[in-house]
């Protein structure tokens, strides 16, 4: 039987690497895209691959249009068809008032967290049919407004929230369905990215659960919100906070 097949954004760490490994599980075949570690992305594919999944990796940035032209042509040649994105390729930025952020700064936010996720569910539109779906990762920074710490990438993902909807009002129509999740303070990667390592677990008193979240628990949301048995919800906007 063919199994359906789950485009990852991002998915060579965190929450899309939980995504890839509990898709595997769960009976897809994967495309996974990945930015610049190709290594990580390979050390996905073979547990993703383990757990029975084929999976192709495909190197892309996606707030490049000829990046998204060829993570979609790899998509077209190596599997012809598309049954859920995972829309999940993010970036943050260091901690920063916003009249210490610069112009180029608010660009390359908006051309990744937004541009970029756009134009990926822009192909994925293009290709998927009845029983189809696609899964934004907002954030609860969405809601919060994230003030004195990153401005500019809640509105980013302020912007991912009302996407969801408009989108899922086009595609609903066609059988097709549009979520966003909005994580709370995770354990990845990326706050060391935004250089501050130790941010989930110091605000995690913040949370009313009093605990961080892990990259599994916003994948069961993820693969939950794909499956047939959320086959009545889209527009939604699903909160794994801890009740943040
Ligand atoms: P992560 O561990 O830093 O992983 C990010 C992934 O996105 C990596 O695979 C990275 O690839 C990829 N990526 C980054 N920029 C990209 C680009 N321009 N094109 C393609 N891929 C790109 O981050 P994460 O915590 O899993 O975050 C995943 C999503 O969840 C993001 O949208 C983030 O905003 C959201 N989120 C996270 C949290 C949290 O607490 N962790 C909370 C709320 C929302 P390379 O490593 O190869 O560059």
């Amino acid at each position: 039987m063919t199994r359906p097949v789950c485009l990852i954004s991002g998915g060579s760490a965190g929450i899309g690497a939980a995504c890839a490994v509990l898709a595997a599980k769960k009976g897809y075949d994967i495309l996974l895209n990945y930015r610049s570690d190709a290594h990580s992305a390979q050390a996905i594919k073979d547990q993703a691959e383990a757990n029975g999944a084929r999976v192709v990796c495909v190197q892309g940035d996606v707030s490049l249009p000829e990046d998204v032209t060829r993570i979609y042509e790899v998509l077209d040649a190596e599997f012809g068809a598309l049954h859920a994105l995972v829309n999940n390729a993010g970036i943050v930025a260091p901690k920063a008032k916003l009249v210490d952020i610069d112009h180029a700064r608010l660009v390359k936010m908006f051309a990744v967290n937004v541009v970029g996720s756009m134009m990926m569910a822009k192909e994925a539109a293009l290709r998927l049919g009845a029983g189809g779906s696609i899964i934004n990762i907002s954030s609860a920074a969405a809601r919060i407004g994230s003030g004195n710490q990153y401005v500019d990438y809640a509105a980013s993902k302020g912007a991912i929230d009302t996407f969801t909807k408009g989108l899922s009002d086009e595609l609903a129509p066609k059988g097709v369905r549009v979520m966003a999740v909005r994580p709370g303070l995770i354990e990845t990667d990326i706050h060391a990215k935004g250089g501050e390592p130790g941010r989930a677990q110091r605000l995690a008193h913040m949370v009313p659960m009093e605990r961080t979240g892990s990259a599994l628990e916003i994948a069961n949301a993820v693969l939950w919100l794909m499956s047939d048995e959320a086959s009545y919800i889209t527009g939604s906007t699903l909160d794994v906070t801890g009740g943040r």
